[in-house]
């Protein structure tokens, strides 16, 4: 048992709550399947995958994590342009600060939606948000389900076609989203008793380096405590940076796929785009900190 256990894990996963495919029953069942010794799930800006997960059982002998990840604002003084997410794990889903915080994040996804419609409407691309919505079930609907409908419709070949020319950041249908500033989600989840984790840096456009590194040691002073160093989308060589740099700052290290289903085909749980390995004693690492 314990440091012995030479399963994987997965910290991040998307669930039905947001953007993924699979319900928190289905990525528990799956997890199983894959003899996964742990997981996460990591719903933007929202506890209910992990509030579903909880109150559904979690199967014996697979270790879980409350999670979620909050889409952020970067520093003003780091215009660190890229998705600037913060994990959350070990969060008190009950807590009133984080829960009034993420209502008002689904109430500004809820007013955003239809103005990306409007936009694709204007572009000549007819579809409309009840079709977006039948792309997800009863959670908050983002631009991955918008990009499932115009699939569905025949407006473009794939999800990724779809960011690719109308939905990415700063293509013809884009529309901003309301993010609170890291400084905030990084004090909120510690005041839930949570651990805040910067997710994907390889994202970032300023990834590595001094530039990143002093946006990092920005981060630790606010309250950060981990960094995701191992992702689907960070080469073998850019992992083995963030290993070292985690070391370096003393900063705990977390890994997941980035699972969202269907609606991001190419990465499976557990395994990312099939390589990626994450071992369990860094869940071990998570819990004493927890
Ligand atoms: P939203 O929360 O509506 O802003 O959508 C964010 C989600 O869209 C991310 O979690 C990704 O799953 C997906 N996404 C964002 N940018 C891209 C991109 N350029 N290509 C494919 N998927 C993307
Ligand atoms: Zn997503
Ligand atoms: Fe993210
Ligand atoms: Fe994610």
């Amino acid at each position: 048992m314990g440091c012995n256990d030479s399963r994987y894990i997965d910290l991040h996963i998307h669930s039905t709550a947001s953007d993924g495919s699979l319900t928190p029953r289905e990525i528990l069942d799956l997890a199983r399947r894959l003899d996964l010794g742990a997981v996460a799930i990591t719903d933007h800006d929202t506890l209910a995958g992990s509030q579903e997960a909880l109150s559904g059982g979690i199967p014996a002998g697979c270790g879980f994590l409350t999670g979620i990840e909050i889409s952020t604002q970067p520093p003003p003084e780091y215009p660190a342009a890229g998705s600037f997410h913060v994990l959350g794990y070990g969060i008190r889903l009950d807590d009133p600060a984080l829960n009034s915080t993420v209502s008002r994040l689904q109430q500004a996804r809820n007013n955003r939606n239809p103005c990306i419609i409007d936009k694709l409407n204007a572009l000549g691309l007819p579809v409309s948000l009840q079709e977006a919505a039948a792309c997800g079930s009863d959670s908050q609907l983002g631009r991955p389900h918008i990009a499932e409908a115009l699939v569905r419709k025949g407006l473009v070949g794939s999800i990724q076609e779809a960011f690719d020319r109308y939905l990415g950041t700063g293509k013809p249908a884009y529309v901003d989203k309301y993010r609170i500033a890291c400084q905030q989600a990084i004090a909120l989840i510690g005041a839930a008793g949570g651990v805040a984790v910067l997710a994907h840096p390889g994202l970032l456009q300023t990834h590595r380096g001094p530039g990143f590194e002093t946006l990092l040691d920005a981060l630790i002073d606010m309250g950060l405590r981990g960094i995701e160093v191992a992702y689907s989308d960070h080469s073998p060589e850019l992992t083995a940076y963030y290993h070292e740099l985690a070391q370096r700052r003393r900063l705990i290290k977390t890994g997941g796929t980035d699972f969202h289903g269907s609606l991001k085909p190419d990465v499976r749980l557990g395994a990312g785009r099939g390589g990626l390995r994450v071992p369990f004693d860094w869940y071990q690492e998570l819990l004493r900190h927890i």
